[in-house]
C-alpha cells in the first residue's frame, strides 16, 4: 500500500531549516515518507552535516531544486535572490513533483512549506495536494503581518503580547531599500500562505504566547520543536559543530559557564566584537563563545592583540556549537543570546537565564517576550556610540548571576515546558496523515 509521502520545504536559513526538520523526522516517526526540498545550495550544506548522525536520516529523502535565474546569481543580494525565487522556484516544484509521481510508487500527498515560502503552498493548492504552512520562530510575527499597520503607531495586539514598534518590523529594520523590498514580499508570502493553508502550524505553544494564540485561532501551536526532547541530535545544521567543547564542559564546575551565541546571521562590528571579548576576559568566569565564520568582517584579526593565549583554556572559542547539547549541560550558567525565536526556546526549556542582545526583526519582540511578559531576562544597554561597553556586559552577567527572582520564575517556566514536552506524543500524532484522505490530520491535544 501506497504511504502517505509529504514534502517538506525549508526556507533556505539555518533559523528555519532546523525546526522543520525536527518536524519532518517526527512526520517520519509517524510512518509518512518525507522528500525533504532544499534550494540548491543548502542542499549542499546540509548534505555535508549532521543528518547522517541521526537516526531518522535514512527515511528521509533529500531533494533539491534551484532557487535562481542563473548559476551564478549572487545569494547575497536578498532582493534579486528573493525574485528569482519567486520567478523560478514554483515552476521548479511543480516539475519535482510530477516526476515523484511519475516515478515513485509513493505519490506526493501533502506539502508541508515554511510559512514564507507562500508560493509552495500556491503550486499545493493548484495541484489539488493537501498542504500545512510551518512557521519556526514566535508566532507573534505572522500575527502582526496579519494585521498589517496602516500608521506607524506601536502594533499592539493584545496587553500580554509584545508590542511592536513599526520600524522593527521584520522588512522595516534594514538600511537597504533592495532588501527591505525582498523581505516584505516575503512577508506577504506569509499572509498568502496563511490565506491557501489547511493548516497553519507553529513552532511555539500556547505556554508561551497564550494572547496570540487565542487571538489568532488559525495558528496552530506544536512546538517546542527540539530534538535533544527526544534525545537525538539537531539536524539540518550549515556547518559541521564543534563537540568538543563538551568534554570541555565536562570539565567545569556545575552553573559556572557563560554561553555565548548569537545564530546564524548576526554580523558583529570589530569594536563591539572586541568589547565583548574584552569583558569575558574580565569575567574571570569560564566561557564558550561560538564565532561563527563571518560574524565579523575580519574574524581571526578582530581578537584583541594575545587574547586567545591570555584567556588560555578558561575560554574555548568554537565556529559552531552543538547547541541544544551545550544549553541542557549542567555547567552552563547562563546564555548570552541574539534572541532567536529557535536558541530562545532551547534557553527557556533548559531553565536559563537569557541575556539579551537582539540583533534585528523578530529577535526584538522575542526580546519582549523574555523581558517583560516572561521576565525572566536582563538586557544590555548602549552607551551613547550605539557600543555595549565590556563594564555593562560584565556587570549585567554579574548581576544576572546573582539574582534569584530569575532562577525561580525560569524554574516556573521550564516546569511548564516539560508538561508540554511531555504531551510529545499528542503532539506527534498531531502530524500524523490519515491514511484515508492523504490529508493532514490535525488535532489539538
Ligand atoms: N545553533 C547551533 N550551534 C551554534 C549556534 C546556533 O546549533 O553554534 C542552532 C541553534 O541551536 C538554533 C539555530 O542554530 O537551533 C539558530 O536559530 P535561531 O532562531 O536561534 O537564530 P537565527 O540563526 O535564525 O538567527
Amino acid at each position: 500500500m501506497a504511504k502517505p509521502h509529504a514534502l517538506v520545504i525549508p526556507s533556505p536559513a539555518q533559523g528555519h531549516v532546523i525546526p522543520i526538520m525536527e518536524l519532518a523526522q517526527r512526520l517520519v516517526k509517524q510512518g509518512v515518507k518525507v522528500t525533504f526540498v532544499n534550494t540548491d545550495v543548502t542542499h549542499k550544506q546540509v548534505t555535508s552535516n549532521a543528518l547522517k548522525k541521526d537516526g531518522f536520516g535514512d527515511l528521509i529523502q533529500l531533494a533539491s531544486i534551484s532557487d535562481r535565474l542563473e548559476p551564478w546569481e549572487d545569494t547575497n543580494d536578498h532582493c534579486k535572490l528573493t525574485k528569482s525565487i519567486l520567478k523560478t522556484m514554483p515552476e521548479n516544484l511543480q516539475e519535482l513533483i510530477e516526476t515523484i509521481n511519475k516515478e515513485d510508487g509513493d505519490k506526493v500527498t501533502c506539502i508541508v512549506a515554511d510559512g514564507c515560502m507562500g508560493w509552495a503552498i500556491r503550486v499545493a493548492k493548484q495541484m489539488g495536494i493537501s498542504r500545512a504552512a510551518f512557521w519556526p520562530a514566535s508566532v507573534c510575527t505572522p500575527a502582526s503581518a496579519l494585521s498589517m499597520p496602516l500608521n506607524d503607531k506601536m502594533i499592539e495586539l493584545s496587553e500580554t503580547t509584545p508590542p511592536i514598534k513599526p520600524t522593527d518590523l521584520s522588512w522595516a529594520c534594514f538600511d537597504d531599500v533592495g532588501t527591505i523590498e525582498a523581505v516584505f514580499e516575503l512577508v506577504k508570502e506569509v499572509v498568502e500562505a496563511s490565506k491557501m493553508t489547511e493548516w497553519f502550524i507553529c513552532s511555539s505553544t500556547t505556554e508561551l504566547e497564550s494572547a496570540t494564540f487565542s487571538l489568532y485561532p488559525q495558528l496552530l501551536p506544536i512546538g517546542p520543536l527540539l530534538a535533544s526532547n527526544r534525545l537525538a541530535d539537531q539536524s539540518g545544521h550549515f556547518w559541521q559543530e564543534d563537540s568538543t567543547c563538551l568534554a570541555w564542559l565536562d570539565q567545569q564546575p556545575p552553573c559556572s559557564v557563560i554561553y555565548i551565541a548569537f545564530g546564524s546571521i548576526t554580523i558583529f562590528n570589530r569594536s563591539q566584537f572586541q568589547e565583548l571579548a574584552i569583558s569575558l576576559e574580565l569575567s574571570n568566569r569560564p566561557f564558550l563563545w561560538v564565532v561563527r565564520s563571518g560574524m565579523t568582517k575580519e574574524t581571526t584579526a578582530a581578537y584583541p592583540d594575545g587574547y586567545v593565549e591570555r584567556v588560555g583554556s578558561r575560554g574555548r572559542i568554537v565556529s559552531w556549537a552543538p547547541q541544544q547539547k551545550v544549553l541542557a549541560h549542567p555547567s552552563v550558567a547562563c546564555f548570552v543570546s541574539h534572541c532567536g525565536w529557535n536558541s530562545t526556546l532551547e534557553g527557556v526549556t533548559n531553565g536559563l537565564p537569557l541575556l539579551c542582545w537582539p540583533y534585528f526583526a523578530d529577535q526584538f519582540h522575542n526580546e519582549t517576550y523574555i523581558r517583560d511578559i516572561w521576565k525572566t531576562r536582563l538586557g544590555f544597554n548602549k552607551d551613547e556610540a550605539g557600543i555595549i561597553t565590556r563594564g555593562e556586559i560584565k556587570s549585567t552577567v554579574e548581576q544576572l548571576l546573582g539574582e534569584n527572582t530569575f532562577r525561580a520564575k525560569l524554574w516556573i517556566l521550564k516546569k511548564m515546558l516539560q508538561a508540554v514536552l511531555e504531551k510529545e506524543d499528542a503532539h506527534t500524532k498531531i502530524l500524523a496523515i490519515s491514511s484515508s484522505g492523504y490529508k493532514i490530520e490535525i488535532q489539538m491535544p
